[in-house]
């Protein structure tokens, strides 16, 4: 799908090792944010940027007087991008200021991305919602980005409290363009002038997550939790080393740690990997921000802004990584399932089902579709989100009489447990040990669904926390590191 948008102007901006690979890059942008949904289709896009940690060491070229085997790294790049609950306070601002000029004094440039301070964004919309009962967008996205703005004004000032130099910037003064989607805008291009600029000045600079601006100056967002993928896409563009996650929780767990309390950190964990538990249910990312790591081969790193221990590596997948079956176990909750049983079996009737479907925005977790009588008849099963039900059914109803369906039927107060891991592609029996994990917790399963590294099964909604902790015991999450050998 072609969106008309370009990267004009920043390739000679780009660190040198990828000018050459910037036609790719340019193609992959374009399609990321314009493409919904690939969790299935891995990138063809795997060398550009930089491994993590990097290592490329160059040699020091003016200062005669040093030995002359000495290397320095060149100047390279990190991003830092700092939640609500990480800058919620001066004492956590300060925190996470002093993080970034450690950097700067270890000789990176540091881009940092900030989200609005604590629950300010939630505070903002129930303001919105206390003056008017449907607030127009462009007046929210007008509101909501306040919030941002806060926070880069008082990290930057922090900085120059520590005696370091750092500027603020907001999407429109750095140029971050988006669609005209007020809400849940799209990015566009990423002007790399000004903050290349400002780094080159030795400024740290600041950049409002979660903001843009569209062809016509007006201000834009990019949906709840987008910060983190204002800091991948910058960290995309601007050839970071690594785009550094920092949040209240020390990385990303085999399963909700407030569901299994003996859950695990997990060290490292693919693109893909990653995607899948965002999507299941697994609310630690933005799943925007994963795919610009993994279109753009930046390694993410999500860690605690409270200690200094390593937190989880997200990257491109290494051999190893298939050593155990299933890395992580999701629950994602509220859904209802919709099934359409004695319909008949033409083609053109799943097609206009979900064209109708689509016309109202619902957006369809899973559809199984399967025949019966010689191939007459067919049922269809939908899951859909909770919020969604009631459209989704009225919607099939007012089609029964057009495609000739027997019966709509919804199931409500559904959760679905996913079990995720690449190393699935190659060990066998990991569906068996999931279905028999929870028989043997006596919970019944209403629906399946597989994909080449996930296997779903939908039940009943009181049955989810138990059925997340059968299936993480049933594989020993809680026994085992990254590499599948005993802890
Ligand atoms: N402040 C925005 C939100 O609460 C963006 C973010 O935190 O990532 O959704
Ligand atoms: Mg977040």
């Amino acid at each position: 799908m072609a969106h008309g948008f370009s990267l004009g102007g920043v390739e000679s901006l780009r660190p040198s090792g990828l000018n050459r690979c910037l036609p790719i890059i340019r193609e992959q942008f374009k399609s990321l944010e314009s493409t919904a949904h690939h969790h299935s289709t891995p990138p063809p896009l795997k060398t550009v940027g930089h491994p993590y940690p990097v290592t490329k060491p160059g040699r020091l070229p003016i200062c005669s007087n040093l030995p002359a085997d000495i290397t320095i790294s060149p100047m390279s790049l990190i991003v830092q991008k700092f939640g609500g609950t990480s800058v919620a306070t001066a004492e956590k601002i300060h925190r996470a200021a002093r993080r970034a000029i450690q950097e700067r004094l270890n000789g990176q440039q540091v881009v940092m991305v900030v989200s609005a301070m604590g629950k300010t964004t939630d505070e903002l919309l129930t303001l919105a919602r206390a003056v008017s009962p449907n607030p127009p967008k462009r007046e929210l996205d007008m509101l909501l980005t306040t919030g941002e703005q806060v926070s880069i004004a008082l990290m930057a000032m922090a900085i120059h409290g520590f005696g370091h130099e750092a500027i603020s910037l907001t999407a429109g003064q750095l140029g971050l363009r988006t669609d005209s989607v007020h809400t849940r805008a799209r990015i566009q291009s990423i002007d790399r002038q000004r903050l290349k600029a400002e780094l080159d000045a030795g400024k740290v600079v600041i950049v409002a997550g979660f903001q843009g601006i569209d062809q016509a100056g007006e201000i834009t967002t990019l949906g709840r939790g987008a910060s983190d993928t204002t800091a991948a896409a910058l960290a995309a563009v601007l050839g970071a080393t690594v785009c550094e996650i920092y949040t209240d929780v020390d990385g990303v767990y085999t399963a909700d740690p407030r569901i299994v309390p003996n859950a695990r950190k997990i060290d490292a964990i693919s693109y893909d990997e990653m995607l899948e538990m965002a999507s299941a249910g697994a609310g630690v990312m933005h799943g925007r921000a994963i795919e610009f790591g993994m279109r753009f081969n930046v390694p993410i790193h999500v860690r605690s802004s409270l200690t200094d221990a390593p937190g989880t590596r997200i990257m491109t997948e290494s051999e190893g990584m298939e050593a155990v079956s299933v890395r992580g176990v999701t629950l994602k909750e509220d859904l209802a399932s919709i099934v359409v049983t004695d319909v008949p079996a033409q083609t053109g009737v799943p097609a206009r089902v979900f064209e109708e479907i689509g016309k109202k925005n619902i957006v369809v977790d899973d559809i199984v579709q399967a025949n019966h009588a010689g191939g007459q008849r067919a049922s269809l099963a939908l899951l859909v989100d909770s919020e969604d039900a009631d459209t989704a059914t009225e919607l099939l109803q007012r089609l029964a009489g057009e495609l000739g369906i027997g019966k709509v039927e919804v199931f409500r107060d559904l959760s679905k447990v996913s079990a995720i891991g690449v190393g699935m592609r190659s060990h066998s029996g990991v569906a068996s040990t999931m279905f028999d994990a929870l028989r043997s917790a006596t919970i019944p399963i209403w629906g399946i669904s597989t994909s080449e590294i996930v296997i779903s099964c939908v039940v009943a909604a009181g049955d989810g926390p138990n059925g997340v902790r059968a299936v993480h015991d049933a594989f020993d999450l809680s026994a085992h590191d990254d590499n599948g050998t005993d802890a």
